[in-house]
């Protein structure tokens, strides 16, 4: 979680709690520095040069080692009221479900991301690239792991689509590569549990710029923060 102010309030992952970011980077750089969290820039990626363009209301899933969504409302990244948007990782989809360290429990992240590996002691490897590696050779373990790894995508995709009506669903970070795997069980379960009025006119699709939505995003996010001071008025003729 990223405030106004490019301060990282908490990055589970990394251990990080109030660390100001972007005020150190600038320090250090002497540059000008956006800090911004990975699922709004892959959002802000896919949005303006992938899956996304000529989109207005899309849900950007950045799925790996946590889930985060990046939200875009009419065309716009929406971000809360302080900047929290979008953290639908910890989003509640078993109500006794396992502890999570946010305080909750049963969290999306635990079932859907890289955190469901630590509940199956069976896996051939605890690592998704080689994860993918094995369901390619067509080892049962991995391939079962992603089939139920994409039923629980397909969940938690069913109640966003339910609250926000987005046109796209795009579904980025480390585990969209192993799509093969995961799409079928998901677009089952989104297609039996979404209401109907929803599915009309409302697509799943994966990242186009895939692993690299989320550096362009951040990209366009610090062009666009670095030119919007700027005015220019162009004669009309
Ligand atoms: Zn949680």
């Amino acid at each position: 979680m990223v405030d106004g102010d490019g301060t990282i309030l908490f990055a589970p992952n990394l251990g990080w709690e109030m660390v100001p970011l972007q005020h150190r980077l600038e320090e250090e750089l002497g540059l000008p520095v956006t800090i911004d969290n990975e699922a709004n820039a892959g959002a802000q990626g896919e949005l303006r040069f992938g899956a996304g363009q000529h989109v207005r209301h899309l849900l950007y899933i950045s799925a790996g080692s946590g889930i985060g969504s990046g939200i875009i409302i009419n065309g716009e990244l929406y971000k809360g009221a302080r900047g929290y948007a979008g953290e639908s990782g910890h989003m509640s989809i078993n109500a006794d479900g396992i502890e999570c360290t946010c305080g909750n429990r049963g969290c999306w992240e635990l079932y859907a991301s890289e955190k469901s590996y630590e509940h199956r002691a069976s896996l051939p490897s605890s690592k998704t690239p080689e994860l993918i590696r094995h369901a390619d050779e067509g080892h049962p373990e991995a391939i079962r792991q992603f089939e139920e790894l994409g039923r629980y995508l397909g969940v938690g995709i069913t109640n966003l689509v339910n609250g926000f009506n987005p046109q796209s669903v795009i579904i980025g970070g480390p585990l969209s590569d192993a799509r093969a795997w995961l799409e079928p069980t998901l677009r089952q379960v989104v297609a039996k549990r979404t209401l109907p009025y929803h599915r009309e006119l409302m697509e799943i699709r994966f990242a186009q710029l895939g692993s690299r939505s989320t550096m362009i995003g951040a990209a366009y996010s610090a062009i666009s923060q670095f030119l919007s001071p700027v005015r220019v008025s162009m004669p009309v003729h």
